[in-house]
């Protein structure tokens, strides 16, 4: 049986705290809040609590974990070293969205890494989820508190939903603040390399460290130094998913045209746009829903995985989810779309007739 207990995500109850802390300490799994999506977190000391975390979200084995700390004075629990560059980063944006990859400690096990000779660090910002860390006394090793593929969490009953029956305790701390996960970011190459974007922008990360690579994660495989675990088809709801880019006006004619022919053929549609959009489509017979405004990309981050759950709750058979651009958070809502969409983009090149 899992356990869900309401927790205050500001101020949290020490009982409660400690009492989820013991469920860490004895080797359980406990699914707790951070301000990006809600983990699902084990003991990171404890080999056999982490391979635990993989048979409940049905992971694999190759794909590593992040380990999280109550604070940068943990770090040397977990990493061989602590390059400069990473003391930087450190200061500016822990607590916060950044994970860093670095060169692995011997603590370890090979069940966070994946084998590996790195591993994934960060220090949220969200006061349940350091009051857990601080008061389990280990690094707690946490990927996202969902099924492997699957979209990730942002509020308790998404947990739920995905591992009932499967952890031990959900703590409820109400909604995520950020919506998507950590910007993973590898100190382990020449160039600092993004391997995956996330709550930290890009750009953010160039006003510190001048440039910093990335690629696309469409089509570059075999040469791009990719995320381990990150395949194509991830943050993945049931429908079929298209993703649509390209200049706003042209992207909603060819969204309008689509659900046209979907719904002339007898097809459920769901469609994911912003708030201002709704006014060019909502003649046509699908589900509607809008991630926010467009002029708030935090707040579009923010709904994002809730909006592709409640269209497959709605039970379409496909989602048309439009682009928001590459800037700042745009980035990682562009990448989970892509991969929501396993890649099945369109590029919409003009306003078609
Ligand atoms: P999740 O916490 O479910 O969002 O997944 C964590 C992701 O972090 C993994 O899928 C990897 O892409 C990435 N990651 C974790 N550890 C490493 C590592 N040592 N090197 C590179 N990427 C990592
Ligand atoms: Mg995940």
């Amino acid at each position: 049986m899992t356990r869900c207990l309401k927790v205050d995500p500001e101020h949290p109850e020490p009982a409660v705290m400690a009492e989820a802390a013991a469920v860490i300490r004895g080797g359980g799994l406990v699914a707790f809040p951070t301000e990006t999506v809600y983990g699902l977190g084990a003991n990171a000391l404890d080999a056999q609590a982490v391979a635990s975390i993989f048979r409940a979200k049905e992971r694999p084995f190759y794909d590593p974990l992040i380990v999280h700390l109550a604070d940068a004075t943990q770090l040397s629990s977990v990493v061989a070293e602590v390059p400069d560059v990473a003391r930087e980063l450190v200061v500016e944006f822990w607590p916060g969205p950044l994970t860093l990859v670095l060169p692995r400690g011997p603590q370890v096990p090979d069940e966070v890494t994946a084998g590996g000779n790195t591993v994934a660090v960060r220090v949220p910002a969200h006061a349940v989820a350091r009051a857990l860390i601080a008061a389990a006394g280990v690094p707690i090793a946490a990927p996202s508190a969902n099924r492997f593929g699957r979209v990730s969490p942002t509020c308790a009953d998404h947990v739920m939903a995905d591992l009932s029956g499967r952890i031990d305790l959900v703590l409820d701390g109400g909604a995520t603040q950020v919506g998507v996960e950590s910007t993973v970011l590898s100190l382990c190459s020449d160039i600092p390399t993004i391997l995956r974007p996330g709550g930290i922008a890009r750009e953010s990360l160039e006003r510190l460290l001048g440039s910093v690579d990335f690629r696309d994660s469409l089509g570059t495989e075999g040469e791009t130094l990719v995320s381990p675990g990150t395949t194509v088809k991830h943050y993945a709801p049931r429908a079929k998913t298209t993703l649509y880019r390209g200049e706003r006006e042209a992207v909603l004619a060819r969204i309008r045209r689509d659900v046209l022919d979907y719904v002339t053929a007898g097809v459920t549609v769901g469609v994911l746009v912003a708030e201002e959009d709704l006014a060019m489509l909502t003649d046509l017979p699908a589900v509607y829903r809008s991630v926010g405004s467009i002029t708030s990309m935090e707040q579009i981050a923010r709904q994002l995985f809730a909006s592709l759950r409640s269209l497959d709750a709605s039970g379409v058979t496909v989602i048309l989810a439009r682009d928001f651009g590459p800037s700042g958070l745009g980035l990682a809502i562009r990448d989970r779309l892509t991969r929501a969409a396993a890649g099945d983009v369109i590029v919409v090149m003009e306003t078609s007739g």
